[in-house]
């Protein structure tokens, strides 16, 4: 299986190359040259299986310069039950909500209860390996912008990883108060964490400037480092998520709520598109699937996107109670844009060029055709996702985050309009003590506690819902990391904390 770069396909690597480099030389991403192809047999066979074994089944199909025996190596250190609380990492939950059945599959049971760490403790053993194939020994140096919650699930992901450093960059104003606290008190003798005056696209594209620009990289090469990213735009991010959909579909059947080889809609509560386009990576394979429902928050971009095929980015950015889905640049669209575009790389260029130079661009009707017929776009502004939160946590006593509550609130749009009753599985996201604030303020009227730990407190006595371990233990812990910086000093930023002087 080989590689190639959505802005130019003569670019053509190994998945150890792809993923050690995190981004192609010319700013495309690189996808695989082909969707290996999962039959019913297939299915068939991995119902009886465990998560860790469908991942290996799966992983194995894509990383084919992975020997069987590297891939279980990575499958086994990173999905344990001493850091997802359980077997199986990734549990369905069935609630009914306002008379349907929906089905949120957990994907935060990880050490930084958000779905990030799904792949991000994997990532860093797909890298270190990637590293022996084909880094010449140099060191990684994992450069990060995060809206919150990759960078937390990064930071814990390459602790101590011996020839990786990681630097995160967040929006100063744009994480919950629990997710900067998680970041600020990260330990580890690698990392570095830094807050920019800006939001996260600004974070975006700066790292992304950094990552590209030859002249860094010559200097890190003068010190024996080569960057490479845990972003979702490294395709060692998107390949773990593949797998969550197969073996979420697997469970669906054995609990009796799909025939194999039946469809089910799939709900997705969106910010860079990685989530999403896992799931639609794992249709391309031939799981049976009818629609992905796209929800976005405020932000709504990708809403416009669907319905209208054009993308817009030129709009006011709000900051909102779902910040991990404050995104106006959705990077991981342009994967998409490349295969409905039968692989079209000089296209998909022209589309992110006109993203750069005009934040805006419209797409052929032929892609317009088929997004339309897999996707549905909706979203949920503050006021939806607060009452969300109120009325399933009142209908079924179940607590979810801002994030899943954009995608329930949507979902129940989609099914409440089409009268779709495919049974359907939501993503989410993130446990809903990451946003105790917000939380707490849409299942309780009264004056909120002053601090994050008194609500988190506050919330636990009310629902009951358990305090997820890591997060409790973060309490009265001391932040080691307080540095504020503006967008156009990352660059130096980044190798002051290398250590490197220009
Ligand atoms: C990152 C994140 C999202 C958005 O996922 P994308 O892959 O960026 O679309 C949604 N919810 C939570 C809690 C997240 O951390």
């Amino acid at each position: 299986m080989l590689y190639h770069s959505t802005q130019d396909k003569s670019q053509s690597v190994s998945s150890a190359q792809a993923i050690a480099q995190g981004i192609s030389k010319d700013g495309g991403l690189f996808v695989p040259e082909s969707f290996p192809k999962l039959s019913l047999n297939d299915l068939d066979t991995m119902l009886t299986k465990t998560y860790q074994q469908r991942a290996k089944m799966i992983i194995s199909k894509y990383l084919t310069d992975f020997s069987e025996r590297e891939i279980s190596d990575c499958v086994d250190n990173a999905y344990t039950v001493e850091k997802f609380g359980d077997i199986n990492p990734a549990p369905i939950a069935p609630v009914t909500y306002n008379g349907d059945e929906l089905n949120l599959l957990e994907l935060w049971h990880g050490p930084t209860c958000a779905f990030k760490d799904m792949a991000l403790q994997i990532l860093p053993h797909f890298l270190t390996k990637s590293l022996q194939k084909v880094g010449g020994g140099k060191d990684a140096v994992i450069l990060v912008a995060t809206s919150g919650d990759t960078g937390k699930a990064a930071l814990e992901g390459f602790r101590d990883v011996p020839h990786t450093k990681i630097i995160v960059f967040y929006p100063v104003n744009g994480v919950s108060a629990m997710q900067k606290h998680q970041m600020n008190t990260q330990e580890g003798e690698n990392v570095y964490v830094c807050a920019i005056n800006g939001n996260f696209d600004d974070a975006q594209t700066a790292v992304k400037k950094i990552f590209t620009d030859p002249a860094t990289s010559e200097i890190l090469a003068d010190h024996n480092m080569m960057f490479s990213s845990a972003n979702s735009i490294n395709w060692g991010r998107l390949l773990p998520q593949i797998v969550y959909y197969i073996s979420a579909y697997c469970d669906m059947v054995n609990l009796g709520k799909v025939k194999l080889g039946e469809k089910i809609n799939i709900t997705v509560p969106t910010g860079n598109f990685g989530n999403i386009l896992a799931g639609y990576y794992a249709y391309e394979m031939g799981l049976p699937v009818n629609k992905f429902i796209c929800a976005s928050n405020s932000n709504n971009v990708l809403t416009d996107f669907i319905n209208t095929g054009v993308y817009d980015k030129n709009r006011d950015f709000y900051t909102t109670v779902s910040p991990s889905m404050d995104i106006l640049v959705s990077s991981n669209l342009e994967r998409l844009l490349y295969t409905m575009s039968g692989d079209n790389d000089a296209e998909t260029k022209g589309y992110m060029d006109a993203l750069k130079a005009e934040g805006k661009y419209e797409v052929s009707d032929s892609i317009k055709e088929k997004i339309s017929a897999m996707f549905y776009g909706g979203y949920a502004d503050e006021d939806a996702t607060e009452k969300t939160i109120h009325d399933l946590y009142e209908q079924q006593h179940y607590l979810c985050d801002t994030h899943t509550a954009v995608a329930v609130a949507v979902c129940d749009e989609y099914i409440k309009k089409t009268g779709d009753k495919t049974p359907v599985v939501i993503a989410s996201t993130a446990s809903p003590y990451k946003f105790s604030k917000a939380v707490l303020s849409a299942i309780d009227t009264d004056k909120l506690p002053e601090s994050e730990f008194d609500m988190v407190e506050r919330l636990n006595e009310l629902t009951d819902a358990p305090v997820p371990a890591p997060l409790a233990s973060l309490r009265g812990k001391t932040a080691r990391f307080s540095d504020v910086t503006d967008k156009e000093d990352m660059q130096s930023v980044v190798l002051g904390a290398l250590g490197i002087s220009k």
